[in-house]
């Protein structure tokens, strides 16, 4: 089975992650941009941020077997510095309509606060003029009245629902959601957001249709398989395959998709991997590491059993 991780900071792992996702069937990502547990402090380092999540980021996913694709957004919690908040405004579109862009995101609320507000309704308005989808990251805190509120304000902005994947859902959010017409995503998050075993119950009580399955793996304790080990425990647990395909890879697909910078042929049909390719003058070789070099269709998998 094909697997799609529709939100996932791989800014934050390591190479390791990427081979184990590959192997476990993951065949795209999407790279929400969002904060880095340091606090940015001007729109310099904004700028180099998303520099490196449309770029370097996206280079070195494609040389471990992955198609990388991002979401731009001034993240909520740094809405609340305005004067980083503005700039960083001001620099968004310039990164939306890159290569591989395939919504804003991931904004919305995290205190609630007013400047939250002001950001939020501004990049609803910029998801508008581009044509993009939106993510909408829901808050840990007072969660089902952020939901419901970022709700409210997409419908308020005339921002579609078929055109806003809400994430961070749980057992208190979903079903509203789902009845308001938005997309339902669930970042299977160890311990806080939501279980994979919860999971399964969610897929067992509503389907798959509208219902988006990811990893949200950063910096934090996360399981960048989450995608994957849920898929097998669904299925496990009696789930119909055609759920747990929506759920992991094509409401994921139909949803960014709608951007026109995700198709399938991206990767049923992707460029062979040659590691001696150069990003700007660099490989993501370290150390002096033998490339790896495809030929043209060969398949990856999981045929190669033999750790070197
Ligand atoms: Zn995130």
């Amino acid at each position: 089975m094909m697997f799609i991780d529709a939100h996932a900071h791989m800014i934050s792992r390591t190479t390791d992650d990427y081979e184990a996702m590959a192997a476990s069937g993951v065949v795209a990502l999407i790279e929400p941009a969002f904060w880095i547990g340091q606090p940015r402090t001007n729109v310099g380092s904004y700028f180099d941020y998303l520099s490196h999540i449309v770029g370097f980021e996206r280079f070195r996913a494609g040389q471990f077997g992955i198609r990388h694709y991002c979401t731009i957004g001034l993240n909520s919690k740094e809405a609340n510095n305005e004067a980083l908040a503005e700039g960083v405004m001001e620099i968004l579109p310039r990164f939306a309509v890159k290569e591989g862009v395939v919504a804003i995101g991931e904004i919305g609320y995290d205190e609630q606060t007013a400047l939250e507000d002001r950001y939020f309704r501004a990049q609803l308005e910029l998801a508008k003029e581009l044509g993009l989808p939106v993510m909408i990251h829901t808050p840990h805190r007072d969660k089902k009245r952020g939901t419901t509120r970022s709700m409210d304000v997409c419908i308020e902005h005339g921002v579609p629902p078929s055109m806003v994947v809400v994430d961070h859902n749980n057992e208190e959010t979903v079903e509203e959601v789902l009845d308001r017409g938005f997309w339902a995503a669930f970042s299977i998050y160890p311990s806080t957001k939501m279980g994979n075993a919860r999971m399964v119950e969610i897929l067992k009580r509503y389907g798959g249709e509208r219902i988006i399955v990811d990893s949200a793996c950063d910096w934090g304790i996360s399981d960048p398989l989450a995608v994957a080990k849920t898929a097998r425990l669904a299925l496990d647990r009696g789930i119909p395959e055609e759920h747990v395909r929506l759920a992991c890879y094509a409401n994921a697909l139909a949803a960014y998709g709608q951007s026109g910078q995700m198709n399938e042929a991206d990767w049923l049909d992707p460029p062979a991997i040659d590691q001696r390719t150069l990003y700007e003058g660099n490989s993501v070789l370290r150390g002096g590491r033998e490339p790896v070099i495809e030929s043209p269709g060969e398949r990856r998998g999981m045929d190669r059993l033999i750790i070197e």
